[in-house]
C-alpha cells in the first residue's frame, strides 16, 4: 500500500497530532505491518480519516481539503503535519504529480491557496498563511494562540489575462509575552511578500514601480492596463515618488552641471557619482547658493568635475574648500578648437588678400559663379565709387546719404571686406566636403549619383543643384592651373585645410593653404599653440602649462589662454586627472528624454525619482 511505503521511507515523518486521543506511533505501527486503516471509534473516525486516509489514496484535492478544514477547526498544528505529508508526497510522488503545479505557486511565496474563483477577467484567489505562528512585533515573542481572523483584499500579478484578487484571512494571535503591553497581534507577510497596509503585493508593486520609472505616469497607466495590472496613473507616480530615495553611499567624485528645464529660462543642476556612474541628486536651480548648500553637507567630496562656466567653481570653493577641482576635458578641447577658428575668423583680412589675389576667367566659371562674378563687377563699381569719396574725406554719414547705400555697407567698403568675388560663408556642402572629395578622388564623377549616395548615407538635405556645380567647380579646377580659379575659403573650411594631414589635400586646397601660411604667419603660430594644448591633454602632461600659456597670451588665440590663467588648477587637474564631466553630459541626455516624456510636466522630485530610481542598485 502506497501509504506505508511512504512511511517506511520517511520514518520521520509523523502523521498524526497527539492529542486528538490517539497514539500515532502505534497507527503507524499498524499501517507499516498490516497495510490496513485501524480500527477507530466512530466519533474519532471521522476526523481520522479526514486526516489519514486520503493521504494513504494519494488524493491531492482531498488534501487540500483536508488542510483547510483542519486548519478552519484551529488546528494548526494538524494542519502543518498533513502539509509536511503534503509536501513529501508531491516530492516523492509519481510523474504524473509532478508535472501538475501546485496552486501555492501561482500566489506569493508564504501562502496556501483555498480556492480559486475565476470569473471572465479575473480571478479571486482565497488565501492564507502557511506559517502556524506569529511575531509579536512588540516584544518578539512566539504566539500560537489563534484570537479571531478577518479578511484583507490585495492585488497580486496577473494570471493567464486576468487580473487576480487575493483574499488573505490573517489571524490574530494573542501575545503570550509576560511583560507585553500588546495582547492582540495581527500576523505579518513580510515586506518582501505584502507589506503591512499594502494594497499591492511586493511582486506586483516592484513591477508597478519599475512601469512608472521606465513610462511616467500616464503612458505607464495605458500600459498597465494591457498587462491587466489594475494601477491608475496616480498611483504610478506615488509609487515612483515613495520607492525614491536618494543614494546614501558616501561620495567621493562628482560631476555637477546644470540642464534647463525650459531654454534659456529656467536652469536646474544635476550632481552624478563618477565612481558609481548614476546620477545623485536634482538641484531645484543653477544658483550657487544652492549648490554651496548641497555640497556643504558633504565632506567626503574630494574631487569635481564641472564645465569651465558657471558659478559651481565658487561655489565649490566656498563650500569645498579641499576639493579638488577638474574642468571638463571635452570643453577644454573643444574650447580650444574654437579659439582657433576664431583666430582664423579675425585674420579673414589678410587671409582673403592673400588667396584672392588672383585674375578670374570668367569662362571657367559654374553658372551660379557667373551670376555672382556679375554682382561682384557691379559691387566692385560701387566700391571704386565709395572708395574715391572716402578718399576725399568724405564722411561716412555724408556718403551713404550721397551713394543711397546703408552705412554698414559704406563701413564695408571703408575696411576692405567687400571684395570677395564670391560668397564664402559656410555653405551647405561645408560638412560633406571632405567625404565628396574622397569620392571624387576615387573616380566618381556623376553628380546626380554622388548626390543620391550623399543623401541616403550621409542624411544630405541640399538639392542636386548644388551638388551639380560643386562638380563642375571641381571639373574645371581640374582642366585650370590653381592660379585661373581662386574663391576664398570660409573660415571653417581653412581651419579644416590648415589642420588636417597635408597628404589629404588636393593640389589646390595645398595652394590655399601655402599662401595663408606665407603671408599670414599669426594664424600659423595660433595653430601651433593650439595643437600643443591638444597634445598636452592627449599626453595627460601639464609640465609646459606654464610656458604655453605665455606663448598663447601673446598671439591670436590670447583670449583663450586668458581663460586658462582664470581657471589655471582646475585645467592642470583636467591634463592630469581621469576625471571628466563627460557622464554627467550623459546623464543630462538621459534626463531630458524622461522630462520629455512626462511632456515637460514632472516636478522636481518625480524627475528625480526615475531618474535615480532607474539607475541599478
Ligand atoms: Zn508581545
Amino acid at each position: 500500500m502506497a501509504g506505508s511505503v511512504l512511511l517506511k521511507q520517511r520514518p520521520a515523518a509523523r502523521i498524526l497530532h497527539g492529542d486528538k486521543g490517539y497514539d500515532s506511533n502505534a497507527i503507524r505501527r499498524q499501517v507499516e505491518e498490516n497495510g490496513t486503516m485501524p480500527n477507530i471509534p466512530p466519533k474519532a473516525n471521522r476526523r481520522y480519516k479526514n486526516c489519514f486516509s486520503p493521504v494513504l489514496y494519494r488524493d491531492r484535492n482531498a488534501i487540500e481539503r483536508m488542510c483547510q478544514s483542519a486548519w478552519n477547526w484551529g488546528s494548526d498544528s494538524i494542519s502543518l503535519q498533513v502539509e509536511r505529508l503534503l509536501t513529501l508526497l508531491f516530492q516523492k510522488g509519481d510523474s504524473a504529480m509532478d508535472r501538475s503545479m501546485p496552486s501555492s505557486r501561482l500566489v506569493p511565496r508564504g501562502f496556501i491557496v483555498e480556492r480559486f474563483d475565476v470569473l471572465s477577467d479575473r480571478i479571486t484567489a482565497s488565501v492564507r498563511s502557511a506559517q502556524t505562528y506569529a511575531h509579536c512585533p512588540c516584544c518578539g515573542t512566539v504566539s500560537r494562540r489563534v484570537q479571531s481572523r478577518y479578511r484583507r483584499r490585495a492585488s497580486d500579478l496577473p494570471i493567464a489575462g486576468r487580473c487576480v484578487d487575493l483574499a488573505v484571512t490573517v489571524r490574530r494571535f494573542r501575545c503570550d509575552g509576560v511583560l507585553c503591553g500588546r495582547r492582540i497581534l495581527a500576523e505579518r507577510f513580510g515586506d518582501e511578500v505584502l507589506a503591512s497596509h499594502s494594497r499591492r503585493t511586493s511582486r506586483l508593486e516592484q513591477i508597478v514601480h519599475h512601469l512608472g520609472l521606465a513610462l511616467g505616469g500616464r503612458p505607464a497607466a495605458s500600459m498597465a492596463q494591457r498587462l491587466m495590472l489594475p494601477v491608475s496613473n496616480d498611483t504610478l507616480l506615488r509609487v515612483v515618488r515613495r520607492r525614491a530615495r536618494e543614494p546614501d553611499e558616501r561620495l567621493t567624485v562628482i560631476g555637477i552641471d546644470d540642464f534647463a528645464w525650459r531654454r534659456n529660462h529656467h536652469y536646474g543642476t544635476i550632481v552624478c557619482d563618477l565612481k558609481r556612474r548614476r546620477p545623485v541628486v536634482l538641484l531645484k536651480d543653477r544658483e550657487q547658493a544652492t549648490a554651496e548648500d548641497w555640497l556643504k553637507d558633504r565632506p567626503s567630496i574630494a574631487i569635481v568635475a564641472r564645465d569651465r562656466g558657471g558659478g559651481y567653481g565658487e561655489a565649490m570653493a566656498r563650500a569645498l574648500p579641499h576639493a579638488v577641482q577638474v574642468a571638463d576635458r571635452w570643453h577644454l578641447m573643444e574650447n580650444a578648437s574654437r579659439a582657433f577658428l576664431d583666430a582664423v575668423r579675425a585674420s579673414m583680412r589678410p587671409i582673403r588678400a592673400a588667396v584672392g589675389a588672383t585674375v578670374i576667367n570668367p569662362a571657367l566659371l559654374t553658372s551660379a559663379e557667373r551670376l555672382q562674378y556679375e554682382g561682384y563687377l557691379r559691387r566692385e563699381e560701387t566700391n571704386d565709387a565709395i572708395m574715391a569719396q572716402i578718399k576725399a574725406g568724405v564722411p561716412l554719414r555724408r556718403i551713404a546719404k550721397n551713394t543711397g547705400h546703408s552705412r554698414r555697407v559704406v563701413r564695408a567698403v571703408a575696411r576692405g571686406e567687400r571684395s570677395d568675388v564670391f560668397r564664402t560663408s559656410d555653405s551647405s556642402l561645408e560638412l560633406y566636403l571632405p567625404w565628396l572629395n574622397a569620392q571624387w578622388d576615387s573616380g566618381a564623377r556623376n553628380a546626380t549619383a554622388l548626390w543620391r549616395k550623399l543623401q541616403d548615407r550621409r542624411g544630405f538635405r541640399g538639392s542636386l543643384r548644388v551638388i551639380g556645380e560643386w562638380a563642375t567647380r571641381r571639373r574645371r579646377a581640374e582642366k585650370a592651373s590653381a592660379e585661373t580659379l581662386t574663391r576664398v575659403p570660409s573660415a571653417r573650411t581653412i581651419v579644416r585645410l590648415m589642420t588636417i594631414s597635408r597628404d589629404n589635400l588636393t593640389k589646390a586646397e595645398s595652394v590655399v593653404v601655402a599662401a595663408v601660411e606665407g603671408s599670414v604667419p599669426a594664424v600659423v603660430e595660433a595653430r601651433e599653440t593650439i595643437a600643443d594644448f591638444h597634445a598636452m591633454v592627449r599626453k595627460k602632461d601639464d609640465a609646459d602649462l606654464g610656458s604655453w600659456i605665455d606663448r598663447a597670451l601673446g598671439g591670436l588665440v590670447a583670449t583663450f589662454g586668458r581663460g586658462v590663467v582664470k581657471d589655471e588648477a582646475a585645467v592642470r587637474a583636467a591634463i592630469m586627472l581621469p576625471w571628466s564631466n563627460g557622464q554627467t553630459e550623459g546623464q543630462i541626455t538621459k534626463l531630458k528624454l524622461v522630462k520629455r516624456q512626462m511632456y515637460g510636466r514632472g516636478k522636481l522630485d518625480l524627475l528625480q525619482a526615475r531618474l535615480i530610481g532607474a539607475s541599478p542598485c
